[in-house]
């Protein structure tokens, strides 16, 4: 019989649980709420306890499965250890050993949240039929992952797939939550899509519908006023694209993927991104017209609990 596996996503406000077959089914899924309260020690109780109970209803004995995976808002190293979750208030400890703890010793892995997003869209989204992917997740920051011979390169350092904070406009004044200053986050994120808009309307007296908004412009207005055909909106998504295709490029060079995958809230804009990005891309990469596509995730906010599932499958 295959075993059943579960994925558990561990967010700041809450925690995303699934049990899945290992094909790949999901076949249920709830959230916990993440309490943050005394450095978040009761954030993996909760989560055990919680994972007792739904086993309980539905006839599963914790034995019978292959294990949980687990993604973690922060940098996890290779043995699972977490210096700091400054999200969840974690400090120096290693949470796949405290619910492999909690439930019986069964097997559990954990590996950042955003390359366990990643290897998720790998498996049953947007990636699916690849091997080799590079996730792009425009959020309210821009999150990367990368999944190479089906496994998350993590680095030796845990900066693998930090491809929000791959530095790429010298002009930028302003300071990244990184410490940099000009980062890709900092452009392509959402909130780098407003700030861009906001910035370029107090560049110029140039009419635009994006004034309409005023500072309380988003990326989706932009984007979406850029669909409609103003011109401002254009300029902006332009520059966005820009910098976008000119770091895929950039990773193309160094690990040449099959396949990009673009999440997160702005890549709800769809292709009408995804081709301006794209036309860039294949600017900035001329070298050879055999490269990796650009498509967008599919699996939205559940992309973690997949991919978390799949850590465990190894
Ligand atoms: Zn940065």
């Amino acid at each position: 019989m295959n075993k059943k596996c579960m994925g558990v996503d561990i967010g700041g406000t809450s925690v995303k649980v699934g049990l899945f077959e290992s094909t790949g089914e999901l076949l249920d899924k709830w959230e916990v709420p993440t309490r943050k309260e005394e450095h978040g020690k009761y954030i993996l109780s909760d989560v055990a306890a919680s994972i007792r109970q739904r086993l309980a209803e539905k006839q599963i004995a914790v034995a019978d499965l292959a294990g949980i995976g687990m993604g973690a808002p922060g940098p996890v190293l290779p043995n699972g250890f977490v210096e700091v979750c400054v999200n969840l208030g974690w400090k120096n400890l290693n949470p796949q050993e405290q619910l492999s703890g909690l439930l019986d010793g069964i097997p559990v892995r954990s590996a950042n949240d955003a390359n366990v997003a990643a290897l998720g869209e790998m498996w049953q989204g947007g990636g699916k039929g690849y091997h080799d992917i590079v996730m792009v997740t425009l959020g309210t920051g821009v999150g990367g992952g990368v999944v190479m011979d089906q496994k998350i390169i993590a680095g030796q350092h845990g900066l693998g797939g930090e491809i929000g904070h791959i530095h790429v406009r010298d002009e930028e004044t302003e300071v990244c939550n990184c410490g940099g200053v000009g980062c890709l986050e900092q452009v392509a994120s959402a909130t780098g899509i407003a700030g861009e808009a906001r910035r370029t309307m107090a560049a110029s007296d140039k009419p635009s519908s994006l004034r309409q908004y005023g500072d309380d412009v988003t990326a989706k207005n932009v984007l979406d006023e850029a669909k409609a055909g103003d011109a401002m909106a254009c300029e902006i998504v332009e520059v966005v694209s820009r910098y976008l295709g000119l770091v895929l490029s950039q990773i193309t060079m160094i690990i040449d993927p099959e396949r990009f995958v673009i999440g997160g809230g702005v890549s709800r804009a769809g292709t009408f991104l995804t081709d301006a990005i794209e036309r860039y891309y294949d600017k900035y990469t001329p070298i050879s017209k055999q490269k990796a596509s650009i498509g967008l995730a599919q699996l939205g906010n559940d992309a973690g609990i997949f991919g978390a599932a799949r850590l465990i499958l190894d």
